[in-house]
């Protein structure tokens, strides 16, 4: 099976910036995930291989639950050191741009990127990639960033020394990036990329334990408490939604990635085909995180892009609102509407 996704003459360039490169910083989006965590520790361990000495850059806080992955202390957090960052970024020659499309995804972080003289690279798996780089490996089919990460490390050689930290990290971001292997999953290339992970030698239950059997005790009673009490479902439209205000989120001392996943949830009702979840930021007033999910071939991304100020894959996507949460829920009812004919269908 064709693993290798760089023409020679990518490859060729990638290897040429890497060499000439003395500063290397690594970045990836805002709240970072399992993808965007785990890629960026995979590539930064193979430029090590290669002799370098990258620095990988988050915009703020990653959750708990990803707080076990070998190596995570080693990455610097911008809205903790932002000088000592803007200073990294500023003299960087080289940037890799990890699992994002977009340079408003880093958040505080942005203008430093744009203002970086360094060369940039993307490898990235969003659709409609607007970021200006000198290499850009764009490739929405693709599970996840970590895939495209072994892919490219496979292709220039890396994956024999790759250690078992660096195959942990690839495999914890396809496997948050698909649910688990629920979705964007069936191409058989992200099996044959696991058969090689394994060779590892590496418990693959445990990374699953680690990331989704790691709730605290109120974070359930929280999940139970939305599901029971604040979930709207329209039944005839095959849509729902739900709203988090800050009262819940006290109530349940919540804490960062409590959320995570949450809107997956009634996408378990028959026949649900889209789920909106909407949550009060916890420092910003009128501000409200809202992210979607659908199934099949409903475009989630869509109604992000329409109503929401936002977008991301076909059926997991996010944006925001600048209102009130009643004013935040009306207009999730419009979006809702706005797709009648197709959620009845
Ligand atoms: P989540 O619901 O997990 O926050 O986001 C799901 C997906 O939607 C993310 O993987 C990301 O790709 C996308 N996404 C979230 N927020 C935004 C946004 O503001 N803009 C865009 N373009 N994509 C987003
Ligand atoms: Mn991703």
């Amino acid at each position: 099976m064709q693993l290798e996704i760089l023409s020679q003459s990518d490859s060729n360039t990638l290897n040429g910036l890497i060499q000439a490169a003395r500063n290397i910083v690594v970045c990836c989006h805002k709240s970072p995930d399992g993808d965007a965590i785990g890629s960026s520790l995979a590539w930064a361990e193979y430029l090590r291989q290669v002799g370098k000495e990258p620095l990988i850059i988050v915009p703020d806080a990653f959750p708990d639950f990803l707080r076990w992955l070998p190596g995570v202390e080693r990455v610097m957090r911008y809205d903790k050191h932002t000088a000592v960052c803007n200073a990294r970024i500023a003299e960087a020659d080289l940037i890799f741009c990890l699992d994002f499309n977009a340079t408003n995804r880093v958040d505080d972080m942005q203008q430093a990127l744009e203002a970086a003289t360094a060369q940039r690279v993307v490898f990235d798996h969003h659709l409609n990639p607007q970021i200006d780089a000198r290499l850009l490996v764009s490739l929405p089919q693709m599970s996840s960033t970590c895939e495209i990460v072994f892919c490219i490390v496979w292709q220039l050689g890396g994956f024999e020394m790759f250690s078992r930290q660096a195959a942990i990290a690839v495999y914890c971001g396809m496997m948050t990036d698909t649910g688990g292997f629920t979705y964007n999953s069936t191409r058989p290339e992200i099996y044959v990329i696991i058969g090689h992970l394994l060779t590892k030698g590496f418990d693959k239950d445990k990374i699953y334990r680690n990331v989704y059997n790691n709730y605290s005790s109120w974070a359930i009673r929280f999940r139970g408490y939305l599901m029971s009490q604040k979930l709207n479902v329209l039944n005839e439209l095959n849509a729902s939604y739900f709203c988090i205000t800050r009262q819940d989120m006290k109530n349940f001392h919540f804490v960062k990635g409590d959320a995570e996943g949450l809107v997956n949830e009634p996408l378990r009702i028959k026949g649900q085909k889209l789920v909106i979840s909407l949550r009060e930021d916890t420092d910003k007033d009128n501000l409200i995180l809202v992210s979607l999910r659908s199934v099949d071939d409903f475009p989630c991304n869509e109604v992000a892009e329409r109503f929401f100020n936002g977008g991301g894959h076909l059926n997991a996507s996010g944006g925001k609102l600048f209102c009130s949460m009643d004013e935040a829920e009306r207009i999730v009812r419009d979006a809702i509407m706005a797709y009648a004919d197709r959620l009845r269908a």
